[in-house]
């Protein structure tokens, strides 16, 4: 359901008319060859669009213009091949509102030492033009990214890729929509959040339906719709059937209706994500559990108890990370963290939820399994169970304090747990935060992180920040280099920096 390749990123070479047309010819071939050789290399979530190189105010304001009112450009890649004086660049970039990468690069990578001659040396000025360039938008307070290096390196390419996905991720932003059936959950402070400022941050709008409207949708859901979803589930997961097979076969024939009535309401209302609340559960039997696990497998952002910032970053996550799950396990989900390991030797932290973790994240194949659920008062829901995939990942949760939004990230290892978990009968991961449980949790806390994550171990922290950038909001992280002491101060002077 994700499909990046909708969007596009244009590519602006800047310079000015005094070069003469033969140098302003060379510096369009070498510009719509480095845009042929990036297109070229498959790790781009989407093209670059070759513009012609930009020489006076007007091109370069009309262009930006332009990118502001494509419905498919999710931002520009400027670079100053040549010397391209920045006051030019001032009317443009005042109206320009998308994710803007500045590109420091050069045509050629080595200084060829033997022929470089004035005329070279007229022709490749990367190292002035684009210190002209980052002057002005450093003067004019542009949220941007730049990234140094030459355009054939993997590395420099890598983070272009990266980035242009944090850049697809604001794109699909603009126009998500995220259903909340039912309203937070009572009397929870961090799950809340001002609702009208988030979408002009971030496009995020956030519509309230009951409950009944998806119990409608549930009424119209056919036996033979279900019997089919029972059968993709018989592929890709075991069934504990347990000692009352045709129990377990009702339970989870429930949770069919649920996911299927779900789904055609998410088409019916142009819905990308979701969240539910076990407090209100009006006319439906089961808390919706194995059927938001699905959905987030496809796609879309969950989060229970109405947290519907949650659900919001889940679905981000879910776009940056889009083509990029290569094997089993490597995905995004919504997470909680639940329980400690307090050793102090082998500090831990269980990720959980009650039901919702998504099951791309699986470290094996999932098991379907029928449970009582001692919360929300309803019959036992059908639920994936599976342990996480070992590795590197991250949390991160976005916070609303009254004035901005805040994005706490924590980077964390997930392990293979060290024994069964045989009375658990939910999907859970353990991970050692970073850079120990005890600085990662004081710091977390001290930031006012929520204690609802989106987790993955494909987006990157480096992801995150560029899209806090791009949104314009702030963002703190939590890794392998955090101390209490610098991360207490990095909040003072946060707080100064983003005083209203
Ligand atoms: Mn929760």
């Amino acid at each position: 359901m994700i499909h990046l390749g909708e969007y596009e990123i244009w590519f602006l070479t800047g310079s000015q008319d005094l070069y003469g047309d033969e140098t302003l010819k060379q510096v369009a071939e070498d510009s719509k060859k480095v845009v042929a050789e990036l297109n070229a290399d498959g790790q781009m979530p989407c093209k670059f669009v070759w513009k012609p190189t930009l020489l006076t105010p007007d091109a370069i304001r009309v262009c930006l213009e332009e990118a502001n009112a494509s419905a498919t450009c999710a931002g520009v890649v400027a670079w100053m091949h040549t010397f391209s004086p920045a006051k030019m660049w001032i009317a443009g970039l005042s109206s320009y509102k998308k994710p803007l990468l500045q590109f420091n690069t050069q045509f050629n990578r080595d200084i060829p030492y033997d022929e470089i001659d004035m005329d070279f040396m007229n022709l490749n000025q990367s190292a002035h033009g684009d210190r002209e360039f980052g002057f002005i938008t450093a003067r004019m307070n542009m949220p941007r990214k730049v990234i140094v290096g030459h355009w054939k390196t993997e590395h420099t390419r890598n983070r272009i890729a990266l980035w242009m996905r944090a850049a697809c991720a604001v794109a699909d932003g603009k126009k998500l929509r995220i259903a909340r059936f039912g309203d937070n959950m009572r009397e929870v402070a961090v799950t809340d959040g001002d609702k009208v400022e988030a979408m002009i941050r971030f496009g995020w709008s956030v519509p309230y339906y009951g409950i009944g409207d998806l119990v409608e949708y549930m009424n119209q859901v056919s036996d033979g719709d279900i019997t089919q979803a029972i059968a993709g589930y018989e592929k890709k997961y075991d069934i504990q059937w347990g000692s009352d097979k045709a129990f377990t076969l009702g339970q989870i024939r429930e949770q069919a209706r649920i996911e299927l009535a779900l789904r055609a309401f998410a088409k019916n209302e142009h819905i990308n994500a979701f969240t539910t609340n076990f407090q209100d559960l009006h006319g439906m039997k089961q808390l919706p559990g194995l059927a938001c696990q699905n959905l987030m497998a496809d796609g879309f952002g969950f989060a229970g108890e109405g947290d519907w910032k949650t659900a919001a970053m889940v679905r981000t996550f879910k776009v940056m990370s889009s083509g990029l799950s290569s094997s089993q396990g490597m995905g995004d989900s919504f997470m909680e963290d639940y329980t400690y390991n307090l050793d102090p030797e082998n500090g831990l932290n269980l990720g959980a939820h009650m039901l919702e973790i998504c099951p791309s994240i699986a470290a094996s194949r999932p098991t379907i399994e029928v449970h009582q659920l001692g919360i929300g008062g309803r019959e036992d829901p059908a639920r994936l169970v599976f342990n996480g995939k070992k590795g590197p990942a991250v949390c991160a949760a976005v916070v609303d304090f009254g004035s901005r939004f805040r994005c706490v990230i924590n980077e964390v290892e997930v392990i293979d747990p060290p024994k069964a978990f045989p009375k658990l009968p939910v999907a859970r991961v353990l991970w050692k935060p970073l850079p120990s449980l005890e600085t990662s949790a004081e710091a977390w806390i001290l930031a006012g992180g929520g204690h609802h994550t989106a987790f993955s171990n494909i987006v990157t922290v480096d992801m995150i920040r560029d899209w806090a950038e791009m949104t314009g909001i702030e963002c703190i992280s939590i890794g392998k280099d955090t101390t209490i002491t610098a991360f207490r101060n990095e909040l003072r002077w946060n707080a100064a920096a983003w005083r209203p």
